[in-house]
Formats: structure tokens, sequence, C-alpha cells
């Protein structure tokens, strides 16, 4: 585990995120505060394209809870058979809708307690909304601020809400608001989980991953050489310029 990392070297590196993307927002398309809880409560385990592909259409027909309503369970699930989960994202999608009509005046709330009130909406999406809706400095922590989050030793942590707490205390004030959508995007585009492009990021001195990846073509590990080398004598040869050509590509740290 990184060590974890200090004040200064977070204000630091959120300097540097934000001066890459300066005003930064969801990737989700929404119209409202209803289609954003609506869009976010659909993006659970799955991409926000392909959420958006769906909600094009649906949301030119139903943008506010009255609408969702009237549509229906079976039909809201005809314009979101493409999205993972969406038999039981359509029900939630209603019943919240419902919820929105009866003991909201079919207006989105703006607190915590009572997003999570609504069916289908648990803390990350309550965050989400807060945030992007209403303007609100919290952080929803999902898969990439997870990762992100831990592999830098920004703000290590065994789940999302420990990582969201440690978040909240480390990440500078004036950054607060943005944090959200800087880890998201250096999460989902440069520290990717399989490979993270560390010899392209902006903070690669700041981070305290151990195992940086420094280079694009990274060589393959030592032992699978050798032991190509002992099953297939005649490739030998060609073999040992290429791992000491690669070898020398790797930065020195
Ligand atoms: S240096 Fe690598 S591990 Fe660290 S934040 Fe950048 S991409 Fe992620």
């Amino acid at each position: 585990m990184p060590r974890k990392m200090t004040r200064a070297t977070a204000h630091k590196m959120f300097e540097r995120l934000s001066e890459a993307a300066p005003a930064p927002q969801t990737e989700l398309h929404y119209k409202n505060p209803f289609t954003l809880v609506v869009a976010v409560a659909l993006s659970a385990q799955a991409t926000d394209e392909g959420v958006n592909k769906a909600t094009k259409t649906l949301f030119e027909i139903a943008d506010t809870p009255e609408q969702m309503a009237a549509l229906g369970e079976k039909k809201l699930g005809d314009y979101i058979k493409t999205i993972g989960l969406w038999r039981n994202k359509a029900k939630n999608v209603i019943a919240l809708s419902h919820m929105l009509i009866d003991e909201f005046g079919g207006v989105v709330p703006q607190t915590r307690e009572e997003l999570e009130r609504l069916p289908g909406v648990g803390r990350k999406t309550a965050n989400v909304v807060m945030n992007v809706a209403f303007g609100q400095p919290t952080i929803a922590v999902d898969t990439h601020i997870f990762r992100v989050g831990n592999r830098t030793g920004l703000a290590p942590g065994k789940n999302p809400l420990e990582v969201e707490l440690g978040l909240e205390k480390i990440v500078p004030e004036e950054f607060l608001l943005h944090a959200h959508h800087w880890l998201i995007l250096h999460g989902r585009y440069v520290c990717k989980a399989r490979k993270p492009e560390c010899w392209r990021c902006t903070i690669v001195d700041l981070c305290g991953f151990k195992e940086k990846v420094l280079s694009a073509d990274k060589p393959k590990p030592a032992k699978k050489a050798a032991r190509k080398v002992k099953t297939a004598p005649k490739k030998q040869v060609a073999s040992k310029p290429k791992l000491r050509a690669a070898k020398k590509r790797v930065p020195a740290k």
C-alpha cells in the first residue's frame, strides 16, 4: 500500500488536475435534476455511453416524474433494455417517480437523507445529484475514484465510504466541488484499472503507487522471457536483443 499523501502534495495534485480540465462535467446526459437522478440510477454497473444511448429518446418523451410515472414500468423497460439490470432499474425509476410526486411535490429534494429515501438511490447516486444538480461539494466514490484514491495514497480505504471520508478530509476546500469529476476523469482515461498510463500522467511525481507503468510498451516480465528461451531454442537469439532494447526504454526512477 502506498504511503498516505500529505496535504501539500494533495494540493499540488489538484492544481495539476484542475489545470488539465478547468471545468469538468459529468459525461451522463441529462436535462434537469429529475433526469439526472434517473440517468445516475440507470448507470449502476453500466457505462455512461450506454446509458446516454438509451436515455436520448426516453428523455424526449419523459423528463418529469409525472411523465415517467405515466409511461409505466413496461414501456420504460422498452427504452432501457440495452442497459444491464434493466428490469430492476425500470421498477425503481417508476417507484421513485411516484414517490417524488406523492411526497415531494414532483421536485427532486436536495438533502442526502431525502434523496436516499428514493427507491434505487444510494449514497453514491445521492452524492452525484447533490454535486452536479445542486452544486454541493460531495464526492461520489465509484470504481475509478476508489482505485485512484488507493493507488496514489490520496485517500486509502477498504471500501467506498472510507475513501469518501478520507477524500473529504484531504481534498483542499477550493477543489472540493470538482474533485469528484477530476478523479473520475483521471481514473477513466489515465489511471486505468489494468494498465495505468503513468508514462503520460501529470501527477506521476506526486503519486505513491509502487508499480508505476513508465512505458507504453512495457517489456514482458523476465521470467516469461526466460521460459520462452528454454522451450523454443530457435528464438533465443532474437529474444535477447529485444529484452535489452526494452530495458533501455524504461526511464530511471
Ligand atoms: S502515476 Fe500511474 S498509478 Fe499514479 S496516478 Fe498516475 S497513472 Fe495512476
